[in-house]
């Protein structure tokens, strides 16, 4: 047996169930049109506007420039890839954590109250972290509002996202809060 065959075998019997799997671990989000940009896959609910959530991010030309990146403006979908994508590199120079490879996912409610219902429905408690928005491991996914689709919101999530991936030993629940409440002060400071 050659070692390409070899390979190939184990990727077979072991990684492409695993990748399968993943694929069709579901939260539940329900019915959503999709998005996507560099660093996320952007789902939202039939009644949410891209418009608003372009106006309510309101990511600054100061972003633009702390993160090295521009906002595509030629399109509603396009301005609203490229200002998430300018937050995660935010996130990271703050946090000092790069992840090339990063991709996660950004999954939009119309209304807080939607969110909420939909955590407890999982967990049977009040929100976690912000009360604003949460992010979700096992999914690699922020859970957030239209209402509260702010920069300062999404960017705390977004510091969550990039710690959860960048460890291989999660620091503990205050601590990863403590750092994300950093990225959101950083962001708050520079508006
Ligand atoms: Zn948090």
């Amino acid at each position: 047996m050659t070692l390409r065959v070899f390979i190939s075998l184990i990727f077979t019997a072991f990684i492409l169930p695993v990748s399968l799997w993943a694929d069709s671990a579901r939260d539940g989000f329900g019915e959503s049109s999709q998005i996507e940009s560099k660093f996320f896959k952007v789902s939202y609910k039939p009644d949410v506007s891209l418009e608003g959530l372009v106006t309510q991010l309101n990511v600054s030309k100061s972003d633009e420039i702390l993160a090295n990146l521009s906002v595509d403006n030629s399109s509603t979908s396009k301005q609203l890839a490229t200002m998430l994508d300018v937050l995660f590199n935010r996130a990271s120079d703050v946090l000092d954590m790069h992840i090339y490879s990063f991709k996660g996912e950004i999954k939009v409610f119309a209304t807080r109250q939607e969110l909420t219902d939909f955590y407890n429905n999982l967990f049977h408690t009040a929100l976690p972290c912000t009360g604003y928005a949460f992010y979700l491991a096992d999914y690699n996914s922020i859970y957030v509002s239209a209402e509260y689709f702010r920069r300062e919101v999404i960017g705390h999530e977004i510091g969550h996202a990039v710690m959860s991936n960048y460890f291989v030993v999660q620091p503990s629940v205050k601590i990863q809060e403590v750092l994300a409440g950093y990225v959101e002060y950083q962001l708050k400071k520079s508006k």
